[in-house]
């Protein structure tokens, strides 16, 4: 009998709420109870979602550690929650736990759970474990709020307006390459694959930048969060108004780690940015008189956030304008397939 079989389901729960200390002064009743009691806030929306990840399908044990993996299910579903300009309030987790997993593998997930809950302002109020016959699998759901007045869809952008993109884009793709090239490793410093490799096993959620958009006066059409590669996920803010774009190569953003280790290996830079999934930045358009605004009050936060291209009114066509002035048709939906890594790429499930 393993460890966690031991403790029973009880034993478990009692130790993720002796474990899981962070609090929300929302939240009136926690784990224990039949179900979580908080408070919505005048003047807001309640937004939901949930995410899953699934042991060999989006993770393997042996690549990312416990902790990282705790953070990382919490994060993802608070992309989703940033993505429409929202908070992220309450989380409920539902474990699938093989006889088999350690009990030490079960507490650093909770540690992870702990360290999220306390970046993100966010309690874990509940959840649920069940007996998986062989795959782990975690299950969040996620509960926040957007302000009546001012949240954002992935419906909305107009011709003219300019694409945005927070952070740096294609680090979390190589840094998964990076790990799956153990026996065979690339060339490069460590610590930029040790940045790389974190981006994947932990990307941070951009609830600070969503913030920032939401409470500014700027005229942002439509936003989504990058989950399954830069090209993918803009065709979603194309689709509802049978438009276009064009990306400028010069202008993406490119990690220095991402260019060191390209470079040491003669990788392609592009194709981690382009078609790279798990980014996890915000992807939004932006009128294009209100971009140096936000490219400003971003700096001055601290944060980042680069124009990359413009929406067209070329329905279903999406192109790259090269460094060389050229412009490159890019088939849409499946990323570009010159440009694909040829690494395992995250196979995610995708949003109904
Ligand atoms: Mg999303």
């Amino acid at each position: 009998m393993s460890d966690f079989e031991k403790l029973g389901e009880f034993g478990l729960i009692a130790r993720f709420q002796s474990r899981l200390k962070h609090r929300s002064r929302r939240v009136r009743l926690g784990i224990g109870d039949d179900a979580a009691v908080y408070s919505p806030r005048l003047g807001w929306h309640q937004v939901a979602s949930t995410d899953a990840l699934v042991e060999t399908v989006h993770f393997r044990t042996d690549t990312t550690p416990p902790e990282r993996l705790g953070e990382k299910a919490i994060a993802v579903n608070v992309s989703d929650i940033a993505a429409m300009g929202g908070v992220p309030l309450v989380a409920l987790v539902s474990l699938g736990l093989p006889a088999s997993t350690p009990l030490k593998f079960i507490d650093g997930m909770m540690k992870g759970f702990e360290k999220a809950s306390a970046d993100y302002g966010i309690e874990l109020a509940g959840g649920d474990t069940v007996a998986s016959p062989r795959h782990l699998f975690i299950n969040v759901t996620l509960v926040g709020e957007v302000r009546k007045s001012r949240y954002f869809t992935r419906a909305g952008a107009r011709p003219g307006d300019t694409l945005m993109v927070t952070g740096s884009l294609g680090d979390a793709a190589l840094g998964l390459a990076l790990l799956g090239k153990r026996r065979q490793p690339l060339q490069g410093g460590t610590k930029h694959k040790n940045f790389l490799c974190r981006r994947h096993q932990a990307p941070t959620a951009r609830v600070r930048e969503a913030a920032l958009l939401a409470r500014s006066r700027a005229r942002v059409g439509a936003m989504i969060d990058i989950s399954d590669g830069l090209v993918q996920d803009l065709s979603h803010l194309l689709e509802s108004g049978g438009l276009g774009a064009r990306l400028w190569e010069d202008a993406l953003p490119h990690s220095t780690a991402l260019r060191r280790i390209c470079a040491a290996n003669r990788l392609n830079p592009l194709s981690f940015s382009l078609s790279g999934g798990e980014d996890y930045e915000l992807l939004f358009t932006l009128a294009p008189v209100d971009v140096k605004k936000i490219t400003r009050q971003f700096q001055k936060a601290n944060a980042l956030a680069t124009p990359i291209g413009e929406v067209t009114a070329n329905g279903g066509q999406v192109s790259l304008l090269r460094s060389s002035g050229r412009l490159e048709p890019l088939p849409r939906a499946l990323g570009y397939d010159h440009f694909k890594p040829a690494s395992p790429k995250h196979s995610g499930g995708s949003k109904i």
